[in-house]
C-alpha cells in the first residue's frame, strides 16, 4: 500500500516538476553574447545559461564540473566556433552531453560557421602559438554577422521545439526589425569615424572594424596570443608616432600593461570597449552593446 502511494506520489511529482523544464529549451552559450541573442530570439520559451562572462577570457576556459553540469543539460550548444573554444569545449562536450547537441547535429550552433571568417591563415602553425588557426573566431562585432546568425538560430530553435515554432517566428520578425533599425543608426553615427587608425591588444575587434572601416595599424600581441615583447613594443611606438594613431583600445578581459606602456610614451588615449554584455543580461542587451562601443569609439575620434 505504502508502495503505491509512493509510487503515485512519485508520478504526480514527475508530472509537476519535469512538464515546465520540458517547455524550456536549455540553451549552453559559450560566451555571454550568444546566450543573450537567444534570449532575444528564444524569449521566455528559452533557458540560456553563459558559460563564461565578460571580463573572462574566452580562449582560455578551464573545463570545470559546474560546466560539466550544465552542458549536460542542455538542448543547444551554441558558441563562436573557429578554434575558440577549441581548449574547453570538446571536453564538456565528451563529459555526457547529449547526442543532440553534438557537432554535426541541429543542437550544436557555431556562430562562425555561418558567416565569412576573416584573417584565415594559409599556413597554420599552432608551434608559434597563433590562438586563431581557423581565422578569427570573435565574429559577434558585426552585426550583420548577428542577425545571419539569429536567423539560423531561429530557424534551430523551431526545429528543436517545434511545437513553439510560431513564438519563435514572430521573436524573429520583431527582432530583425528592431536589429534592421539600429544597424541603420550605427550606419550613420559611424560614417564619420571610417578610417580612423588605432592600435588593439588583441584581434578581439577586427569583424566590428571591418564592418566600420576603422583602420587597425598594430596589435600589441606579437600574434594572436603572443603577449608583446619589448622589441615588439619599441617597433609600435615608431608606427604610432608615424600614422597618427588616435587610441590604444582592448578588451575588459586583456592585461594592460602593453597598453599603459605605450600610451604613456606617446600620450594616445588607451579605451576599453565592452566587447561583450553581462552574462546575464536581458534581452536587448546586444543592442546596448554596438551603442555603448559607438560612443566609447566617438569619443576617442574627437579626442576627448
Ligand atoms: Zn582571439
Amino acid at each position: 500500500m505504502r508502495k503505491t502511494t509512493l509510487a503515485l506520489l512519485l508520478a504526480v511529482w514527475g508530472v509537476t516538476f519535469s512538464s515546465p523544464a520540458a517547455a524550456d529549451l536549455k540553451v549552453f552559450a559559450c560566451e555571454p553574447e550568444w546566450a543573450a541573442l537567444a534570449r532575444d530570439v528564444g524569449g521566455d520559451k528559452v533557458d540560456a545559461y553563459s558559460a563564461t562572462h565578460a571580463r573572462q577570457d574566452p580562449h582560455h576556459i578551464r573545463a570545470k564540473p559546474s560546466l560539466i553540469a550544465r552542458i549536460r543539460r542542455a538542448d543547444m550548444v551554441f558558441c563562436s566556433g573557429a578554434d575558440l573554444e577549441v581548449g574547453w569545449l570538446p571536453l564538456l562536450l565528451q563529459r555526457g552531453a547529449r547526442a543532440g547537441v553534438q557537432p554535426g547535429t541541429t543542437g550544436h550552433l557555431m556562430a562562425a560557421e555561418q558567416v565569412p571568417v576573416l584573417e584565415k591563415p594559409a599556413v597554420v602553425d599552432r608551434s608559434l602559438g597563433d590562438v586563431h588557426p581557423g581565422g578569427n573566431p570573435h565574429v559577434h562585432l558585426n552585426p550583420e554577422n548577428i542577425l545571419i546568425i539569429a536567423t539560423e538560430l531561429g530557424k534551430r530553435m523551431m526545429a528543436l521545439d517545434p511545437e513553439n515554432a510560431a513564438h519563435y517566428r514572430n521573436r524573429m520578425a520583431s527582432f530583425s526589425k528592431s536589429w534592421r533599425a539600429a544597424m541603420d543608426r550605427w550606419k550613420h553615427r559611424t560614417a564619420k569615424l571610417s578610417g580612423m587608425p588605432v592600435i588593439v591588444h588583441h584581434k578581439s575587434f577586427s569583424y566590428l572594424f571591418d564592418w566600420m572601416g576603422l583602420k587597425e595599424v598594430a596589435t600589441l600581441e606579437v600574434k594572436p596570443g603572443i603577449p608583446p615583447t619589448v622589441s615588439h613594443l619599441n617597433g609600435l611606438l615608431r608606427t604610432a608616432k608615424s600614422v597618427n594613431v588616435k587610441t590604444i583600445l582592448r578588451a575588459p578581459y586583456d592585461p594592460s600593461d602593453g597598453a599603459d606602456w605605450l600610451s604613456a610614451k606617446t600620450g594616445i588615449p588607451q579605451v576599453e570597449l565592452p566587447y561583450t554584455v553581462e552574462r546575464n543580461a536581458p534581452a536587448g542587451a546586444l543592442i546596448n552593446l554596438f551603442d555603448r562601443t559607438i560612443t566609447l569609439l566617438e569619443g576617442a575620434h574627437a579626442g576627448s
